[in-house]
C-alpha cells in the first residue's frame, strides 16, 4: 500500500514537470516576416532528438547548397504534430522569401518503420530518407511560389528524388 502510494507520487510528479515543459521558442531571426507556425499548428515540445538533429542537417544542406543557387532567402523547419496520421510535411505558403517547413517527425518515422517491414529493408535507413524527401518536397513547393509557378505535386516529388538520389538540383522552372 505505502509503495503504491509512493508510485503514485513519483508518477504525479513526472506528469506536473511534463506539463511545465513548454514548447521551444519560435525563433527565425533571418526571416522577413513574423510567421509563427504555433499560430496553425501544435508544435512538438519534445521531439526526438534523433530525428531532430537528421531534419536540421537537411535544412543546413538546403540553406548552404540549394538556396543559394536558386535566390531565395534560408528556411527553417518547424516540429510540429498533425492531426492526420498521414500528414508529413507541408511548406507554409506566403512566407516568402525565407520559407517555413512544419514537419511531423513522428509520423515520418511510424510510416517509414510500416514501409521497412514491407519491403525488408532498413528502417534507420529509411527514416532518413522520409525526412530527407519529405523536406525536398516542401522545397519545391517554396520554389514553385518564389518562381511564380503553378503548384505541381509531380515536380515538388521528382525534384526531391533527384537531390535525394543523385545530388542533383533539378531545376523545373526554368
Ligand atoms: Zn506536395
Amino acid at each position: 500500500m505505502k509503495i503504491k502510494k509512493k508510485r503514485f507520487l513519483f508518477n504525479m510528479n513526472w506528469y506536473k514537470k511534463a506539463q511545465n515543459d513548454d514548447p521551444p521558442e519560435w525563433e527565425f531571426p533571418e526571416a522577413e516576416h513574423d510567421y509563427n507556425p504555433s499560430w496553425d499548428y501544435e508544435v512538438d515540445s519534445i521531439p526526438d532528438q534523433k530525428l531532430v538533429q537528421i531534419a536540421e542537417q537537411t535544412i543546413n544542406e538546403i540553406n548552404t547548397k540549394i538556396v543559394p543557387q536558386i535566390g531565395m532567402g534560408v528556411c527553417k523547419a518547424a516540429y510540429i504534430k498533425e492531426k492526420s496520421p498521414d500528414a508529413l510535411a507541408r511548406y507554409i505558403y506566403g512566407t516568402q522569401p525565407n520559407p517555413v517547413f512544419v514537419i511531423d517527425l513522428e509520423n515520418i518515422k511510424r510510416i517509414a518503420e510500416e514501409c521497412s517491414r514491407d519491403l525488408y529493408c532498413d528502417p534507420e535507413t529509411e527514416i532518413i530518407i522520409g525526412i530527407r524527401t519529405s523536406l525536398f518536397h516542401e522545397l519545391g513547393h517554396a520554389i514553385q511560389e518564389w518562381m511564380n509557378i503553378d503548384m505541381n505535386e509531380d515536380e515538388a516529388e521528382q525534384f526531391a528524388r533527384e537531390y535525394q538520389d543523385m545530388g542533383e538540383i533539378w531545376r523545373f522552372w526554368e
